[in-house]
């Protein structure tokens, strides 16, 4: 029996089926002496939500710029969807960019604002009508079609934003830190709609943020940079948990993993070789226990030790965060219970489990 194709507003009909791996080869961008982004080798995946993560300077923006097309690499070459574009002009590339500031038309309506990027397109308008109501169906905006920019919420305003790049069906979308601008609270509530849309929708999308919470919330696969370098790249869980050198294992965590030289700890065997070549040691704040505390990973390794002084401990709702001074460094312990013997001035010994502790070597490489 046939069947009559009926509309519908499945996420899957605003997707594309087409190859959109983008891929970057020995990509090097200089701006005069300026090495922003130095041989960069990057596979982002076919549908994939892959974060560009690093601190300011480190040549995120500028890699983005050369994916759209908005700065043309000093050496290498980028493809999209096996075609390479190195060279191409922007418009070329079938790409939607978000910037950090959503400019709708204030005089337009929702309906407008959805509308605007279709003129530039070969569509007719029952097509350009259909891709807006699905649009704001998916985005739950259909019945503030009429309204103007100035009678929305921030959030519904963010929406139709997201809206206007979803609409045009691009083969990636490409965010700049697009929600830098918004309050604490509405941020994390966009971010996970822009997670649950992109998910749906399927669209290989690269975004950019300095913020390692939001990289870790939002990612597929985090590709860390410093200093115009690639560190490591892999699920949020890998680069959190496998950290390849200093930077990305200081990077990512709030708060951050606590550095010591290596000789200070108590209970390391000196005559394992790998340990020999330990310059630092890195451990994170959960991992660590305080005084007696049971450390919650007791599977019969080792555990080495530090002694220090609580300077403050500071209650956060759901665990304490302790502060201890060890002498030369400065160490944070994040516990879920607050062990009724910690308070400030009091002497504790540090407890870390062996294979919770990180090691590097004086080039800040990991061993091991
Ligand atoms: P931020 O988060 O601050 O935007 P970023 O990681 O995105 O930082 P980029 O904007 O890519 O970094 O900049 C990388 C380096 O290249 C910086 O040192 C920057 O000053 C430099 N740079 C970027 N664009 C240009 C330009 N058009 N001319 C000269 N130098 C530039």
């Amino acid at each position: 029996m046939a069947t009559e194709a009926t509309p519908t507003a499945d996420a899957a009909d605003l997707s594309s089926d087409d190859d959109s791996e983008i891929r970057l080869r020995n990509v090097t961008k200089r701006f005069d002496d300026l090495v922003a982004v130095d041989d960069l080798d990057l596979t982002i995946r076919n549908g994939e939500l892959l974060v560009l993560l690093g601190p300011s300077g480190c040549g995120k923006s500028t890699t983005l710029r050369m994916i759209a097309g908005l700065e043309v690499p000093s050496e290498g070459s980028i493809e999209i969807g096996g075609e390479e574009v190195t060279e191409a002009l922007p418009q070329k590339r079938d790409l939607s960019m978000v910037f950090q500031s959503y400019a709708l038309y204030p005089h337009k309506t929702v309906r407008g604002n959805l509308a605007f990027p279709l003129g530039k397109m070969d569509i007719d308008d029952d097509e350009a009508d259909e891709r807006i109501r699905r649009t704001a169906e998916l985005l739950e905006i259909d019945d503030l079609l009429d309204n103007k920019p100035g009678q929305l919420s921030g959030g519904q305003r963010q929406r139709v934003a997201l809206g206007r790049t979803i609409v045009r069906e691009p083969k990636a979308f490409l965010m700049d830190e697009p929600l830098s601008n918004l309050d604490a609270k509405l941020r994390v509530q966009t971010r996970s709609e822009v997670r649950s849309l992109q998910q749906s929708l399927g669209t290989t999308t690269v975004y950019v943020t300095h913020d390692q919470e939001e990289a870790m919330s939002l990612a597929d696969r985090i590709a860390v940079m410093n200093d115009g370098r690639l560190q490591q790249i892999g699920t949020p869980k890998e680069v959190y948990e496998n950290p390849v050198n200093e930077f990305v294992a200081g990077f990512l965590g709030e708060p951050s993993m606590n550095f010591l030289d290596a000789d200070r700890l108590r209970g390391v065997d000196t005559s394992d070789d790998s340990f020999a070549e330990t310059a630092t040691v890195g451990v994170r704040p959960e991992d660590i226990a305080v005084a007696e505390e049971a450390s919650g990973r007791a599977d019969g390794g080792r555990t080495y030790e530090l002694d220090g002084e609580v300077l403050v401990v500071e209650p956060l709702g759901n665990a304490y965060e302790v502060e201890v001074d060890c002498g030369d460094d400065r160490v944070t312990a994040r516990l879920r219970d607050r062990p009724s013997a910690i308070s400030p001035d009091s002497a504790v010994t540090l407890r870390l489990p062996a294979d919770a502790v990180h090691r590097f070597g004086a080039d800040g490489e990991v061993i091991g």
